[in-house]
């Protein structure tokens, strides 16, 4: 793992105790529990939990990422956050719950081996909501939980015929659209199809690391991050970049790995890992990017993932939107939706989550339209919970278009 020393940019010694990140983050807003970005990220990493407390107030970080939008001097507070949250959890034990949120991905992976995995994973996470038993754990007893689908992106992918073309992406799909939401997958393979790229994806490829990294798990998010450095080597080195549609796993691969930790070839592959929207938009800046589309029109909502807005290159999906004839999308521009990946679904930090969406869902019930779109899967999910409004992801909007 690296060492706050080793991530030069990421130590205290860069704050200048401005208080920018302190009126920027959504979580300090809605609760008194939390000290605030400055206190728990900055000062309390210098101290080296020498308060016999720090933790308790540090739990309340979402990893969000707000405060490191804001910061003018570049201080990564949310990674400070989290390498301090990481060495706490070496010497103390984790609850079942947070080993619950943390391992979704090696849960689901050991139902799909038996037949109807996904169906009886599903019936469980219901019966436990129902009976009360997540609660019990810690896990919101008025949050639903995702839903497995019946059959994984990566089984759909396996029996699509795709045209052979010269120029070709590797996808990384992330458990998330992998498991819950393989459409977006789809609709990916569809959209780059449209715009004469092949799709690879290598079975290989594990969970970006990111519920590891926030529920105190850094060995285990290492040793995926190692898992997934060698492969996307190896893709890159033939020539091929690599694409998500997920912008915490893109936040991941791109810039997460290198804040948290110190191996060869992090900084290298940061530069050939692209957000697919980004990826489109440069197809479009080289005349590129295909405009046929079949089917115009429609009004839609967009709520633009605070894990994109740190990555800053902007809002591609509101550009490439733009494009379509006919399609109005209007950016929500409210902030937070208050979930921040598995932060939302515990017991004590669902009513914090539903008071941070409070502004994004006010603005969505407000506007028009009865389709919001976003590009984080969990963000979608909150939007769905928070305003009964349906969202999807902006590759999804354009697959349509498209009509492919
Ligand atoms: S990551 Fe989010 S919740 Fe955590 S300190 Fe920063 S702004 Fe606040
Ligand atoms: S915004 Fe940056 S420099 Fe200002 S107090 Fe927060 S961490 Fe320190």
């Amino acid at each position: 793992m690296g060492t706050l020393e080793e991530n030069p940019k990421g130590t205290a010694d860069y704050c200048t105790a401005c208080t920018s990140c302190i009126t920027t983050c959504p979580v300090s807003a809605a609760t008194s529990k939390f000290r605030g970005p400055k206190l728990v990220g900055p000062a309390q990493s210098r101290m080296n939990f020498a308060e016999p407390d720090a933790e308790a107030s540090l739990e309340y970080c979402s990893n969000c990422k707000n405060c490191d939008i804001s910061c003018p001097s570049g201080v990564a507070v949310s990674t400070l956050n989290m390498l301090q949250r990481g060495e706490y959890y070496r010497s103390h034990s984790h609850l079942l719950r947070d080993h619950i949120l943390a391992h979704g991905e090696k849960m689901i992976k050991m139902a799909r081996k038996i037949p109807f995995g996904s169906f009886f994973a599903n019936l469980g996470s219901d019966l436990g909501r129902k009976t009360g038993m997540l609660k019990l754990i810690g896990i919101a007893s008025k949050r639903p939980m995702p839903k497995y689908a019946s059959k994984s992106f990566l089984q759909q992918f396996r029996a699509i015929k795709q045209k052979s073309y010269p120029d070709k992406v590797v996808f990384f799909p992330g458990c998330y659209i992998n498991e819950n939401d393989p459409d977006v997958g789809i609709a990916f393979v569809k959209v780059m199809q449209k715009n004469q790229y092949e799709v690879i994806v290598d079975e290989n490829f594990v969970c970006c690391g990111s519920p590891l990294v926030v529920t105190g798990y850094l060995d285990e998010a290492e040793a995926n991050a190692r898992i997934n450095t060698a492969l996307i080597r190896k893709w890159t080195e033939q020539g091929y970049p690599i694409l998500t549609c997920c912008t915490s796993c893109s936040l991941m691969l791109k810039q997460e790995y290198a804040e948290l930790f110190d191996f060869p070839g992090l900084h290298e592959n940061a530069k050939f890992v692209y957000d697919a929207g980004e990826f489109l938009l440069e197809l479009h800046e080289k005349n590129r990017f295909d405009q046929h589309f079949n089917h115009e029109g429609g009004s839609y909502i967009y709520h633009a993932p605070c894990h994109l807005r740190v990555q800053g290159i902007g809002l591609p999906a509101l550009e490439l939107l733009s494009l379509v004839p006919n399609l109005v999308v209007e950016n929500a521009d409210a902030g937070c939706c208050g979930i921040s990946g598995n932060y939302g679904f515990k017991e004590d930090k669902y009513e914090i989550s539903m008071q941070v969406g409070q502004e994004l869902f006010q603005k969505i019930k407000e506007s028009s339209t009865d389709t919001v779109i976003s590009e984080c899967g969990t963000c979608r999910m909150q939007i769905e919970h928070g305003t009964g409004v349906k969202a999807v992801h902006p590759i999804e909007v354009l697959s349509a278009a498209y009509d492919v």
